[in-house]
C-alpha cells in the first residue's frame, strides 16, 4: 500500500466521492477525501498527494481559489471535476493552473486514462531534455536539431508551426487552453486571436502526417490537447 499513488479528492458530493473511492481502491490507489476546499489544502499540505481530484462547486471557498492557493506551494497535477456544458470553467480552471479535467459524469476507465497521464507528467517533471527528441508515430522532432521529420523525411517548418508544436509537445498529455496557447507561441498581445489557431493547427495536421491528426485533439470551445503514445 505504501508505493501507491496518493490520490487526494476534494469533493462535497458524497456520490461522487463513494464512487471515486470505491473504484479507485480497487485500482490500488490510496485515496483521501475532503469535503471542503479548506479541509482539501490542509489535507494537501499534511500529507502531500500525487494527484487532486477537485471539484469546482465547494460549499466553502471556490474550487479555483483552491487551484491558485495550491499553485502557490505545490505542483501536484490537479485534474478538475466539472459538470458538462461548463466551458468557461473549465477554462478558468486551466488557466488558473489545473492540469486537465473530466466532465460528469465520467466512466473509471476514462478516470484512470488521465490519472495515469497526471502521474507521468509530474514523475518527467521539468526535465526537458527528455523531450529532446518526440517521437509519435511516423512523426520525430529533434529540438536540438530543429529538426521534424516524418517517416524519415524532414518537413521544413515555419517558425510559428515549430513553435507551436515544440510547445504542444512540451506540455503532451495536458489540455492547453486557446489562450495559453496564444500566450505562449505567439505572446501576451494575442490571447484573443483565436483563429491564428485554427489556421495553425490545421497546417500542422496537413503537414506531419496521420500520426499527428491523431494525437493532436481539439478539446472544443476549450482548446488543444496532443496525446502523447502511450
Ligand atoms: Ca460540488
Amino acid at each position: 500500500m505504501t508505493d501507491a499513488p496518493r490520490v487526494l479528492v476534494i469533493e462535497d458530493e458524497q456520490e461522487i466521492r463513494r464512487f471515486l473511492r470505491v473504484s479507485l481502491r480497487a485500482h490500488d490507489f490510496d485515496v483521501s477525501e475532503s469535503e471542503t476546499g479548506r479541509d482539501g489544502l490542509l489535507a494537501a499540505s499534511s500529507q502531500p498527494p500525487d494527484v487532486v481530484l477537485l471539484d469546482l462547486g465547494l460549499p466553502d471557498i471556490s474550487g479555483f481559489e483552491v487551484i491558485a492557493e495550491l499553485r502557490g506551494w505545490s505542483r501536484v497535477p490537479i485534474i478538475v471535476l466539472s459538470a458538462r456544458g461548463q466551458e468557461a470553467d473549465k477554462i478558468a480552471a486551466l488557466d488558473a493552473g489545473a492540469d486537465d479535467y473530466l466532465t460528469k459524469p465520467f466512466g473509471i476507465g476514462e478516470l484512470l486514462a488521465r490519472l495515469r497521464v497526471a502521474l507521468r507528467h509530474a514523475a518527467r517533471g521539468d526535465a526537458g531534455d527528455e523531450r529532446a527528441l518526440f517521437t509519435l508515430g511516423e512523426l520525430l522532432v529533434d529540438q536540438a536539431r530543429r529538426v521534424v521529420l516524418v517517416a524519415g523525411e524532414e518537413v521544413r517548418m515555419t517558425p510559428t508551426e515549430y513553435r507551436l508544436l515544440t510547445t504542444l509537445i512540451k506540455h503532451a498529455g495536458k489540455v492547453l487552453t486557446h489562450r495559453q496557447l496564444l500566450k505562449e507561441v505567439w505572446g501576451p498581445d494575442c490571447t484573443h486571436e483565436t483563429h491564428y489557431l485554427r489556421v495553425y493547427v490545421n497546417q500542422l495536421r496537413q503537414k506531419l502526417g496521420s500520426s499527428l491528426k491523431e494525437a493532436l485533439i481539439t478539446e472544443p470551445g476549450v482548446g488543444y490537447r496532443l496525446q502523447p503514445s502511450t
